[in-house]
């Protein structure tokens, strides 16, 4: 396990028990992370240099490294990428909103759900991330935006239940009050329906917004878009996002990416709206980003309106959501694609060359 990853108890312990140390040096290096977010034991300055020692001996920190980002000139939002000590490569993005900073983590390298218009599938699920590397990427866009992030969505590469439980760490120790203490209520994890881990989440007693990722109006179109429909269907995914509403109070969100010709028509839309009938929920449409790779098209503007029009009528919430970013490499996962051609084109260059 990587330092950052540690709870205060867990910290405690290791100090403590294991190093035979004082119980108040765990709370000052846990300060030292979730607080004041330095990257290396050498900023900790008050931790005695023969226990952080110790401490490197037993326990990497292990924190990702921001090799690039880019900005937007139009709205500011910015896209980083964090290389993890074992040289593989994920994307978090940065984005301004009127009410706060918010930022958008990964959970994973790679993801083994295979959604047909997400490019971060395309070459499978590499491994989880830990609690402390998904903590590490809000901590490491604070150090260097000099910015307080106060929303944090799980909705970047990855399925964040597929790493359940280092998932459920992390939104423990974000909203930490002796950590960087991010409420609960502004933290959103998107999930693209593993029913049973809804179930679980639902019974974690904790206050954050569940998104499902729905993106079809019925089982044939959910499930020609998201194999994951295979195994649990349509209804029963929604089902379970009924009981997560019924057992936390905290309303649904519901993404739904408009597909050009697949999933945006009057039909579709009478469909969605009964079958969310009665759900407290809130429908984000999100226009699909294009990828080369596969041959999906953002309707236009007028056919999303539409859409939208034709749901707010049946009375649900919906809104459409502002695309950030649009002169940056588009969709989740792009970033990190292009940066990845880009050094693997350079290893068969350097392998030519040599
Ligand atoms: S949309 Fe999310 S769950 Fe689906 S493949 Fe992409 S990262 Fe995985």
């Amino acid at each position: 396990m990587d330092l950052t990853s540690y709870t205060k108890e867990e910290l405690e312990n290791l100090i403590v028990e294991e190093l035979g140390d004082k119980k108040f040096r765990a709370g000052q290096v846990y300060e030292w992370i979730h607080k004041k977010h330095v990257t290396s034991y050498d900023e900790m300055h008050n931790v005695p240099k023969a226990l952080k020692e110790k401490l490197e001996c037993v326990v990497p920190m292990n924190s990702p490294e921001i090799i690039t980002f880019q900005e937007s000139k139009i709205d500011g939002t910015r896209k980083y990428l964090y290389k993890l000590y074992d040289n593989q490569v994920i994307e978090s993005v940065f984005m301004r909103y009127k009410h706060g900073n918010s930022v958008c983590i990964s959970s994973q390298v790679g993801c083994r759900m295979g959604c047909r218009f997400c490019a971060s599938t395309l070459d499978g699920l590499v491994r989880n991330l830990t609690a402390g590397e998904m903590l590490m990427q809000v901590y490491g866009i604070e150090r260097h935006t000099g910015e307080r992030v106060s929303n944090v969505v799980v909705m970047g590469t990855g399925e964040p239940l597929d790493n359940y439980d280092n998932l459920v760490k992390f939104v423990k120790m974000l909203s930490d009050e002796d950590g960087t203490n991010i409420s609960q209520r502004n933290i959103t994890v998107s999930t693209c329906g593993l029913v049973p881990k809804i179930d679980e989440l639902a019974d974690e007693d904790l206050q954050i917004t569940l998104a499902l990722s729905l993106h079809a109006s019925n089982q044939e179109k959910r499930e020609s878009l998201m194999p994951i429909a295979k195994k649990y269907d349509i209804h029963e995914a929604v089902d379970a996002c009924r009981r997560y509403f019924d057992k936390t109070g905290r309303r649904i969100s519901f993404e739904y990416s408009l597909v050009s010709g697949r999933n945006d028509t009057a039909e579709d839309a009478a469909e969605l709206s009964k079958l969310i009938k009665g759900i407290n929920c809130h429908v984000n449409l999100i226009p699909v980003n294009p990828i080369k790779e596969r041959d999906y098209e953002a309707p236009d503007r007028a056919a999303v309106i539409d859409f939208k029009e034709r749901l707010e009528k049946n009375g649900i919430n919906v809104t459409i959501r502002r695309e950030m970013g649009r002169d940056i490499d588009g969709a989740c996962g792009q970033l990190r694609k292009k940066y990845m051609s880009k050094v693997g084109e350079e290893d068969e260059d350097s392998r030519t060359d040599g």
